[in-house]
């Protein structure tokens, strides 16, 4: 390698929110909190799952969940 072009290239510990930790390299530098992984992610899991953030998803039919019922009327 030629001298003093290259970055530093150490290992840092990357976090994922889903609790998964591995280690990598980085010119970053420092430890990485990341959102989505392998282990988490669909495409790798084969799952799919609704990110329900704030019971956004519950809100939602709530409010239009009883559009299309048909209601007896007496
Ligand atoms: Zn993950």
């Amino acid at each position: 390698m030629k001298t003093d072009i290259h970055p530093e290239y150490p290992a840092i510990a990357v976090t994922c929110s889903c609790g998964n930790k591995f280690e990598t390299r980085s010119t970053y530098g420092k430890a990485l909190a990341i959102d989505v992984c392998n282990e988490c992610h669909p495409f790798y899991t084969g799952k799919q799952k609704t990110l329900d953030t704030g019971g956004r998803v519950q809100k939602f039919a709530d409010r239009f969940g009883a559009f299309g019922k048909v209601t007896p009327k007496a």
